[in-house]
């Protein structure tokens, strides 16, 4: 199909960025200093930055070209009418309102579409989306399938919602109660895992039959639309963009947070077809964000963002960047690490629990392998698991998701398959030793999101890789 077996990348290198080598005594100092969350590790003392695969790919020579022919009119500038161009032709929707990132977006919709009191229904929660939907007055509920919650399922899509648990939501509160569903595409806190496209048009068939909008988290819809083309029956002689739109075309809007799928360090979007409701988004967004026609960003990003969105469409883009996580999935897989099943988009999940049995979930398991894997190698991963999940909104006490997980995050077009076998070695190396990692408690937590820049001290003792 791409006339290659391998899933090389389909780029080479132009320019390159030093990174700077540490001694392990360097970074058994520098996560102690971070208070054990590798959120607050200064970069230039990581090696492999794992953390995110948000912002930090690497943008292609157009899109560097595109920079400079950034048109900084403070209205109407010409790069707002390329990104409005490429949004109509790659996503669909009507209407385009820029924004500084992806929760800009999600503060807006939240905001003109969430009453107080109402449920918002989703495909497993994303921080800052349920953040901004509680902030609104909302309360989220759950709606993925069961399948999604147990690491082991090779389930060919976790992210699908349950139909059932819609249908219940909408028995038990009324379709009225219901402020909107909010979908996600390659289901981030599941572990990068997509839906089908059938699930997706039944999902949007079930809500809008009752009068419930749906609105896409459209942030990894591509990653989702390739793994749809992979596995699903009838999709395989569809282009990326031709299931990008046919995702898009069931739903009533989206936000966007460009710096995934797009390829760009910095951008999102709010989309929507209904006149009115864009409007009232317009109205906001020069508020919090900027003029409508720029929404916090500058022309030149704006004009990054609409050739990033061409770019990432491309199959063999695509083939590469899944072709990578996959490739670092397998090694750990092969050496019997725990991971999430199947491997997903944008990273690999590591099973903490698994892991790490030794350690309760009081002790946060994924955050303590998360700095261990830091000393060990440099390698800077992120916890996916209690800290991320925060308090019960009710009772005050922690939430423990089912999943307690360290994300490995690929940047796009950013590392080498060398620095995958970098990343796996250490990984291995540390489950073999697993029993010298030690529990964390929290020695400062902040009230919102507090993954960002919470504290820890090990339980015992100075270190949290005690060998
Ligand atoms: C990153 C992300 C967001 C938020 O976008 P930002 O650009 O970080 O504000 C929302 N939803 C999902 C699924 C994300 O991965």
């Amino acid at each position: 199909m791409l006339g290659r077996r391998a899933w090389a990348e389909p780029w080479k290198v132009k320019m390159v960025e030093h990174l700077r080598m540490t001694t392990r005594g360097e970074r058994e100092r520098a996560i102690r200093e971070a208070g054990f969350n590798t959120f607050l590790l200064p970069s230039e003392l990581v090696y492999i930055d794992l953390l995110t695969d948000s912002g930090t790919s690497a943008m292609s020579d157009r899109q560097w070209a595109g920079l400079m022919m950034g048109d900084e009119a403070y209205a109407g500038s010409m790069n707002f009418y390329h990104l409005e161009a490429a949004v109509r032709k790659f996503y669909g929707y009507k209407h385009l309102i820029p924004t500084h990132q992806g929760r800009g977006a999600e503060h807006i919709l939240s905001q003109l579409c969430i009453g107080s009191g109402q449920i918002v229904p989703g495909n497993m929660y994303f921080t800052t989306t349920k953040m901004h939907q509680e902030l609104a007055g909302g309360t989220f509920a759950d709606v993925i399938i069961d399948a999604a919650h147990d690491p082991a399922s090779e389930h060919p899509f976790k992210g699908n919602c349950d139909l059932a648990k819609i249908e219940r939501l909408i028995r038990e509160f009324g379709a009225e109660k219901i402020a909107y569903l909010s979908l996600e595409t390659n289901v981030n806190m599941a572990g990068g895992q997509p839906c089908s496209l059938e699930n997706i048009k039944a999902t949007c068939e079930l809500c809008h039959r009752h009068g419930i909008k749906v609105f896409l988290d459209a942030t990894r819809a591509v990653e989702n639309a390739y793994f749809i083309q992979q596995r699903e029956q009838g999709c395989a002689r569809m282009s990326l963009a031709e299931i990008l739109r046919a995702i898009c075309d069931c739903t009533d809007g989206c936000t966007m947070s460009a710096k995934k799928d797009a390829l760009v360090n910095i951008g999102g979007f709010l989309a929507v077809n209904d006149d009115e409701l864009a409007e009232r988004a317009r109205n906001m967004v020069v508020v919090y964000e900027g003029l409508h026609t720029y929404g916090g960003l500058a022309g030149r990003d704006m004009e990054a963002m609409a050739i990033g969105i061409e770019e990432s469409v491309q199959l063999d883009h695509m083939h590469a960047r899944i072709g990578q996580v996959e490739y670092l999935g397998h090694k750990l897989i092969d050496a019997g690490v725990p991971i999430v099943r199947p491997i997903g988009g944008h990273g690999i999940f590591l099973d903490a629990k698994a892991f790490l049995p030794h350690v309760p979930r009081e002790e946060f398991p994924a955050q303590a392998l998360s700095a261990a894997l830091y000393v060990d190698s440099g390698v800077r991963a992120m916890e996916r698991g209690a800290v991320s999940a925060g308090r019960d909104k009710q009772t005050g006490k922690h939430l423990f998701p089912a999943l307690e997980l360290v994300r490995l995050t690929i940047p796009r077009r950013v590392y080498t398959q060398a620095h995958m076998d970098v990343t796996a070695e250490s990984v291995i190396s540390l489950y073999e030793d697993r029993q010298s990692i030690v529990g964390l408690r929290f020695t400062y937590e902040p009230k919102y999101l507090r993954f960002f820049q919470a504290r820890f001290e090990p339980v015992r003792g100075e270190r949290v890789l005690t060998n």
